[in-house]
């Protein structure tokens, strides 16, 4: 990812392999945690907002390829395992 975290004793800062500086303050091990899950709340944001847009765009959040935005796909039986619209399953027995 670019970014590693550095302890001298007690402290912890955050070093970017990118811009080769540190990317943070020394802080202690509790503040270097807290800033972490900051940025990971802050990263998770970002990317249910673009994985929502392509959702919004395409019918999937998928990188590639459009799906049918007005129904759901068929999913798998339970029964027969093939690709079907429920009930139509002619299997009667489970295999
Ligand atoms: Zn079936």
């Amino acid at each position: 990812m670019g970014e590693f975290i550095h302890r001298n004793g007690a402290e912890y800062r955050v070093w970017s392999t990118v811009t080769d500086s540190y990317v943070t303050t020394a802080g202690n091990r509790e503040e270097m945690a807290e800033y972490l899950l900051e940025e990971a709340i802050a990263e998770a944001k970002k990317d249910i907002v673009e994985r929502l847009a392509r959702a919004d765009a395409n019918g999937t959040s998928g990188m590639f390829g459009k799906r049918d935005a007005t129904k759901w796909d068929v999913e798998r039986c339970d029964v027969c395992g093939w690709l079907h619209d429920p009930p139509a399953c002619e299997v009667k027995e489970p295999k």
